[in-house]
């Protein structure tokens, strides 16, 4: 029988909004499944000026908040300099979030915005800054560059190499890489900052507490049993599997492989235990089709 332990529950830690009080659940065994929470990289001004784009409630907010801008610029009492700065959207990271919003915010304005405030076309911007040379650097370079010419066409203003270090109530400033470090500052109406996500503090103090303090994820094993921890399991954007490598094994695979113990392998005794292999190792299927080989005997061909 398992000892039960206890896990305290804040249903909102970072605000008073969706309820106030602790409780505590018993627990036999405990799944970690709470994802992760906007990075900001403590960039100051951030909490306080930016959307972020993480959950249903940023969803709406932004929309909202496009709508009002929109609105906000129709007024007749704007200089056209501040008509400009209002409809200046700047989104902060090109990864695959950013610059899907960015493409999706270009076809709502152009396609929906345009039809019910046609005096606006001319006002809109759409920014995006990227701290890293490219946008959508973690895909193939035939991705990165069908985008980009993509953004140029739909005249989306793409700022690589900018790293943003700051955000007032009005201006953006980022700092431009290669340039001596120049601070340059943005006017802009609306940000959505969409740099990545972090660790959840709850998360980040259990962490502490199981020696895990140096990580970004709770590391579990290929089980998904957080390590150190029986009982506990953790998955999705909050875990990572620490996944053991083959060489570690290998004394162990071969002797399973070896079924006649006559100290070689055939490959008809490797392919009898590669099934296991890949189910055990799945970083060797993707190996193998990183390499464009169909199975264990090509890379053995290799050797
Ligand atoms: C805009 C956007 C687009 C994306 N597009 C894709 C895509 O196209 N393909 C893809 O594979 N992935 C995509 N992702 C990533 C994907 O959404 C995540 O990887 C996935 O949601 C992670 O699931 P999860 O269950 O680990 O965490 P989440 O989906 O974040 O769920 C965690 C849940 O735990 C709750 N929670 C947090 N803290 C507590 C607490 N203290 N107590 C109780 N409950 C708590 C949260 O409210 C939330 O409901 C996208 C993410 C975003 C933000």
């Amino acid at each position: 029988m398992q000892k039960i332990r206890k896990f305290i529950v804040d249903p909102n830690p970072d605000s008073s909004q969706n309820g106030k009080e602790e409780f505590v659940v018993d627990y036999d065994y405990l799944v970690i499944a709470m994802g992760g929470r906007p990075n900001t990289f403590n960039t100051p001004g951030v909490v306080e000026n930016c959307n972020f784009l993480k959950e249903v409630e940023d969803a709406q907010q932004i929309r909202q908040s496009v709508i009002n801008s929109f609105e906000k610029a129709s007024l007749p009492t704007l200089s056209d300099e501040e008509r400009k700065r209002i409809l200046h959207f700047v989104i902060v990271g090109g990864g695959p979030t950013g610059v899907e919003f960015a493409a999706e915010l270009h076809d709502f304005v152009n396609e929906d915005l345009v039809k019910l405030y046609p005096a606006a076309k001319d006002f809109v911007k759409i920014t995006l800054l990227e701290a890293s040379d490219h946008i959508l650097n973690m895909f193939d370079k035939r991705i990165t560059d069908f985008a980009e010419s993509k953004f140029q066409r739909d005249g989306i203003d793409m700022k690589l190499g900018s790293m943003v270090v700051k955000v007032s109530d009005k201006e953006i400033s980022t700092k431009v890489r290669g340039n001596s470090g120049e601070i340059t500052t943005i006017p802009y109406g609306m940000v959505v900052w969409s740099t990545g996500i972090g660790t959840h503090p709850v998360i980040r103090d259990f962490m502490q507490k199981i020696g895990q303090s140096n990580r970004r994820a709770l590391a579990t094993d290929e089980w998904l049993r957080v390590e150190g921890c029986g009982s506990i399991y953790a998955l999705g954007d909050c875990a990572t599997i620490n996944q053991r490598k083959v060489m570690e094994d290998i004394a162990a695979i071969f002797k399973k492989a070896d079924k006649d113990n006559s100290g070689t392998l055939t490959v008809k005794e490797f392919r009898e235990v590669i099934k296991d292999i890949c189910e055990r190792y799945p970083q060797l299927e993707l190996y193998l089709k990183s390499k464009k080989m169909h199975d264990i005997a090509d890379l053995l061909k290799m050797g």
